[in-house]
């Protein structure tokens, strides 16, 4: 065998040694029975075609790699982002394993959640038992200060009643009859993350106000939204709100969860909002949500509850981010400080610098709602095109929403947007209409290897590569952040371009 005790080898090199690439071999030989590579190579450039396009863009039954995930996975992030709350979820075991695998991927942390373990009997009889032992064994092993309880498709497919199951299960003394315990019907074959993040939302502000009543004082409720840039970005709004003396409580705040320090101590966990907090929330003067798209059910309760609500759209850039400080400025009466003032120059000043290599270049992008809107409103800023402009969980009404900003600038002429597509469609558009980068999550480099189109990767989930999210890419800090991104895959790009000495390495190569 090639591998040893004194030579131990990474599987990157392991399978290609000669032993594992014959076996790949056989195996394809005698077991896989596929069709001729010919055959395959045929097929394969005939998905490139226009009419490939037209049949793959008109594709309903089925969906082939969405740009989402389902809707408790969005819903235990939200539980996260609150002090001490453990997210459960009601369901089977392996869907939570998909949940914390995820999440832990993205932010190279431990994602705590549990699952009630529902498995066949309890498909069938129902799962309330697996309800009053999950809540019993997770209140006494995992010592929370609240339980989040969302659902799975199972769950929801036999239709068991969460509100009833709590019930019975604080009556048959397996929790505390006062502890707390909110929860959000989650159905995954409806909505996405989006959808879950912004259920669990309501059904957790809906249970801590339930019996209070406002009494009105001067905060600021910020809802940061589903954001897997949650550590920098949260960490850069509270930034810009001790600069601007702005009392503001961040409702789910999951950065500290999801950027614990290696100390020797491991945090179940670590920080968030507080239940304090989240009930204090009802007296705040406004709610700011930053994604529309992830708060529209929550903004609506908060809403019918007296309080004045603003929404936006991932905000990213100049523009956008003063859109957000104005509001805030306007909501507390506290100036824009000159030190945002600054970093807002300085900001303008980069995209300057740059923009020689910038304007004009064509960009698909991908990723939730919100997103979207904002990295187009950014690329748009900095003299770029969007092209396509795709969201798996987008709906028309999203669609005339982004079609009107593209409509707001020259630079958005060219652009189709695309909702309810998945990357599937997206290769088609790429083949056909191809643009010179891609933005979106990890899941775009199949698109990278298929089509030699560069991909950014700047939305959730990011696999491969490490520690984007401790960066910021809201505010002015955030926005010279996703400038820099963008640049190093152009200047990556143009360098590998001009690497012949000689032959290609034309023009002040070194000094761009
Ligand atoms: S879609 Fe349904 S079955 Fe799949 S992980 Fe989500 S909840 Fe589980």
């Amino acid at each position: 065998m090639p591998q040893s005790t004194d030579q131990i080898k990474d599987h990157v090199a392991l399978f290609k040694d000669p032993e594992y690439q014959e076996m790949f071999a056989r195996k394809r030989e005698d077991f896989e029975c596929g069709h001729s590579a010919e055959k395959i190579a045929e097929v394969a450039e005939w998905t490139k075609s226009w009419d490939y396009r037209e049949k793959n863009l008109a594709r309903t039954a089925v969906t082939v790699n969405p740009a989402r995930a389902c809707q408790p996975l969005g819903a235990t992030f939200c539980a996260s982002g609150f002090a001490g709350m453990l997210p459960f979820v009601h369901g089977s075991q392996g869907c939570v394993a998909y949940f914390r695998s995820h999440l832990t991927r993205h932010f190279k942390e431990p994602s705590t959640q549990v699952s009630s373990n529902m498995t066949e009997d309890a498909a069938v009889f129902g799962g309330l038992a697996n309800m009053i032992d999950g809540l019993q064994n997770s209140y006494t092993l995992y010592k929370p200060t609240a339980i989040a309880v969302s659902t799975t498709c199972m769950a929801e497919v036999i239709g068991d009643d969460l509100q009833a199951f709590i019930t019975t299960a604080k009556q048959q003394g397996a929790i505390p009859a006062d502890f707390p315990v909110p929860s959000a019907h989650t159905p995954s074959f409806t909505g996405s993350h989006c959808d879950g993040y912004d259920n669990m939302l309501e059904g957790i502000l809906s249970y801590f106000w339930a019996d209070l009543t406002p009494t009105p004082n001067e905060k600021i409720n910020v809802i940061p939204g589903f954001d897997g840039y949650c550590v920098g970005n949260n960490r850069e709004l509270k930034r810009m709100f001790g600069l601007m003396g702005v009392d503001a409580t961040i409702i789910s705040d999951p950065a500290d969860i999801y950027d614990t320090p290696a100390d020797g101590t491991f945090r179940m966990y670590a920080e968030g909002t507080t239940i304090e907090e989240a009930k204090d929330a009802i007296n705040a003067k406004a709610t700011i949500s930053m994604q529309q798209y992830c708060t529209r059910k929550t903004l609506g309760m908060i809403k019918n509850k007296g309080q004045a609500t603003e929404a936006f759209n991932y905000p990213l850039g100049v523009a956008a981010t003063d859109e957000f400080l104005m509001k805030l400025s306007e909501m507390t009466g506290k100036p824009i400080p000159q030190e945002l003032a600054i970093e807002r120059g300085r900001l303008v000043d980069a995209m300057t610098d740059s923009q020689a290599y910038l304007h004009g270049k064509t960009f698909t992008v991908f990723g939730d709602p919100d997103f979207c809107i904002g990295m187009v409103r950014f690329l748009m800023e900095v003299g770029a095109e969007p092209v396509h402009v795709v969201a798996s969980n987008g709906n028309k009404a999203w669609a005339k929403k982004v079609k009107a900003v593209l409509d707001s600038s020259p630079f958005g002429a060219r652009a189709q947007v695309w909702p309810g597509k998945d990357l599937w469609a997206v290769r088609s558009l790429l083949f056909t209409e191809p643009t010179d980068l891609i933005i979106g999550s990890s899941y775009g480099k199949y698109l990278e290897r298929d089509t030699g189109i560069p991909l950014i990767r700047l939305s959730f989930p990011i696999f491969d590569r490490h520690h984007h999210h401790r960066f910021p890419t809201w505010g002015y800090q955030g926005g010279l952040q996703v400038l820099v991104r963008i640049l190093d895959k152009v200047f990556d790009i143009l360098d590998s371009q001009t690497n012949v000495a000689g032959v290609n390495d034309i023009s002040f190569d070194l000094t761009r």
